[in-house]
């Protein structure tokens, strides 16, 4: 015997299928949306479905946008000849957040990991690769300091290396396995001031 009505299972399963949401808070949203006022609802679902068709990837450093280029791609006053490697974008708009980066990103939406299955090519490296042909001075790798972000580095350093391009690394003190949304500014910056050449 089903103890929800099937709609409401849909929607608990739907729910619970999303990152960090157990079948318990996936219950108790389900019940929420069921109980918020239609025109609250009509909204919620059309900002979903207006978020998915409009945001796509930058053209250039590949972050979420609602743009060909994002703002700061766009922005002639960055230095675009430095590149920070990140592992998505939550991680760039904690550096962004600092204030104090200058140069422009590349996304990599992902880090390798022979565990789960995802190769380089399942990254945007090729396109981080095709970045270089232009005038870079330095690749800053940033990736997490997790198993992944240190196997993602390593292999970045080792693709660029043979073009010339100065590879750099942020520095540790950044918690291992840390992520990088949740490190406050402070440390953020020390890492990236304190960054060192692969
Ligand atoms: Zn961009």
């Amino acid at each position: 015997m089903e103890l929800y009505s099937g709609h409401i299972n849909r929607l608990i399963e739907e729910l619970a299928a999303l990152p960090g949401i157990g079948s318990k808070s996936a219950q108790r949203l389900a019940f929420h949306l069921i109980n918020m006022p239609q025109d609250r609802v009509n909204r919620l679902a059309n900002t979903i479905m207006e978020a998915k068709a409009n945001v796509r990837y930058c053209s250039q450093c590949f972050t979420l946008t609602d743009n060909e280029v994002c703002p700061i791609c766009a922005n002639q006053k960055r230095n675009h000849n430095l590149i920070m490697v990140v592992e998505n974008t939550r991680d760039m708009t904690a550096y962004e957040k600092t204030g104090k980066y200058e140069g422009v990103y590349h996304v990599l939406h992902g880090a390798i990991s022979p565990m789960l299955g995802i190769g380089p090519n399942d990254i945007k490296l090729k396109e981080l690769m095709l970045r270089l042909k232009e005038d870079v001075e330095e690749v800053i790798i940033a990736t997490n300091s997790s198993l992944e972000g240190e196997t993602t580095a390593m292999y970045i350093s080792k693709l660029i290396k043979p073009t010339g391009v100065k590879v750099t690394r942020i520095a540790s003190g950044v918690p291992v396995g840390g992520d990088l949304e949740y490190i406050d500014e402070v440390t953020l910056l020390r890492a990236l001031e304190g960054r060192v050449e692969l």
